[in-house]
């Protein structure tokens, strides 16, 4: 397996603390909104690199967690905390709020096949280790105390920028909202481990500790729960790229303060999902999600599908045409291997020779840095190669056991069942009658056909070169 490692900036040769072992970390969801699919773009490319790894031989032990406190509209801790703002656009509390979003959160994952990590552990349940790894940084002078909240001193740090020394105004590029100093910090990029004071003082959840009554700071419950459940040592830390900086900066100078030693040795960050209007971002409203896309007529594995044409170091861009073709793609795909599966029903026995060859090419695909674009290929390779129906649906079934696309569900059959049972030349039909209506002048016929379209979700747009739909 070959990784590329955000810590070194090169692509490097996978080794674990313990072999055969990968202690995984996955930074989860600020549950106070929706996930859109940006944010489900990081999940997918992760659940990959995961199912990749257990591919291989690997027993992997995957680790999230819920933030569901501290997590402040800007990165750098200042503005309010995202969870009070949900809790106040819907007339809710905060817990509310954490469990109805945590629940959505599981149920899009679960429609786009994402495996839910072996442990989730929201913030709220490790108050006590967040207290107590403050209190360790306080002892060992990592952190001061200052206008009654706690912070971390980053200049006790011979190397603070771990993550790569760009500059720093590069680096706060990533930190998102409002950025605005705090003047109780000794540097400026020192940041809050426990606030018992900031602008926003109706802050709903609040614990009693050494250091007065207040909350903790987002950054420190990363490290905690990592290192509760994973102990000293992690081998890859995954996020999004906008996590780099100030996020997984901070949790390393935290981490290696506390612990004396090396943390983590493998940084995975997923790049962004970029709609028109740039990264797509919860703050920004008007999200995507994928019940939209669902509204929309679209199976949520075709977004996973998409996703996995490009490579996640890339940035990717949203747009309803690119999903649209992807959709056809897929539909396509599955009717074909739906029908190698039909074909080797009652067939036994395969081509052992066949199958070790193309599982080791897709082995090597996705051992490489995950390249999904690649082991995708080498999926339709299978399907033309000269070999029997019942090797294909093997190695098929194999295949899906990473990429996760149900390439035998019969819900996709009956979709492209459905496709083929004339829907689109039923719309073709309409435009053709339609035009012949509007020729006759007859607008309210011409009126009436498009509203019966749209009322199906098919929009039509009149152009130069004459009538064309998509969907709504
Ligand atoms: P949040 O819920 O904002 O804490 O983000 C959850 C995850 O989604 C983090 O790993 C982010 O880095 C990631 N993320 C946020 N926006 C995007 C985007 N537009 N594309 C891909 N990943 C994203
Ligand atoms: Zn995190």
């Amino acid at each position: 397996m070959k990784l590329y490692n955000t810590m070194t900036r090169r692509v490097e040769p996978f080794r674990t603390h313990i072999p055969g072992k990968v202690a995984m970390y996955t930074c989860g969801p600020t549950v106070y909104h929706f996930a859109h699919i940006g944010n489900l773009r990081s999940y997918i490319c992760e659940d990959i690199l995961e199912k990749t790894l257990r591919y291989l031989g690997y027993d992997v032990k995957r680790v999230m967690n819920i933030t569901d406190v501290g997590h402040l509209s800007s990165d750098a801790d200042t503005g309010e905390d995202k969870m009070l703002a949900g809790a106040k656009r819907e007339h809710k509390t905060v817990m509310e709020i954490a469990d109805f979003y945590t629940k959505a959160f599981f149920s899009d994952m679960e429609k786009l096949n994402i495996k839910k990590p072996d442990v989730v552990e929201p913030a709220t349940n490790c108050i006590p280790e967040f207290i107590h790894m403050i209190e360790v940084l306080l002892e060992k002078g990592y952190a001061y105390k200052a206008g009654e909240n706690v912070y971390f001193d980053t200049s006790k740090l011979d190397n603070y920028y771990a993550l790569g020394n760009q500059n720093e105004d590069e680096l706060m590029v990533g930190v998102r909202d409002d950025v605005e100093e705090d003047t109780n910090k000794r540097n400026r990029n020192d940041f809050v481990l426990w606030f018992t004071k900031s602008k926003f003082e109706d802050q709903a959840l609040k614990w009693d500790s050494p250091f007065g009554v207040g909350y903790p700071g987002w950054h420190i419950e990363c490290s905690c729960i990592g290192l509760k459940h994973l102990g000293e040592y992690m081998d890859i830390h995954c996020g999004g790229v906008d996590n780099i900086f100030p996020h997984h900066t901070n949790e390393i100078a935290q981490s290696e303060a506390y612990l004396g030693h090396k943390w983590c040795n493998y940084w995975f960050h997923v790049h962004h999902l970029n709609d028109r209007e740039g990264k797509m971002s919860k703050s920004k409203g008007n999200i995507l999600t994928v019940s939209v896309l669902e509204e929309k007529g679209y199976d949520p594995l075709v977004y996973r599908f998409f996703c996995l044409q490009s490579h996640y170091r890339k940035p990717l861009e949203f747009s309803f045409d690119a999903l649209d073709n992807a959709s056809s793609a897929f539909s396509k795909l599955l009717k074909r291997t739906i029908a190698v599966a039909k074909e080797a029903e009652g067939k036994e026995g395969i081509d052992q020779e066949v199958f070790d060859e193309y599982k080791a090419r897709f082995k090597e695909a996705l051992g490489n840095d995950t390249n999904t674009s690649m082991a995708l290929t080498v999926l339709y390779d299978v399907l033309k190669a000269d070999t029997d129906a019942a090797t294909k649906k093997a190695l098929i079934g194999s295949f899906d056991e990473v990429l996760s696309l149900d390439l035998f569900r019969e819900r996709a059959e009956k979709e492209t069942a459905e496709e083929d049972s004339g829907l689109v030349s039923w719309i073709e039909e309409q435009i053709e009658k339609r035009k012949a209506a509007k020729k006759e002048k007859n607008f309210a016929e011409a009126d009436r056909i498009r509203a019966e379209l749209l009322e199906k979700g098919i929009v039509l747009k009149d152009t130069r070169e004459g009538t064309t739909w998509e969907r709504a």
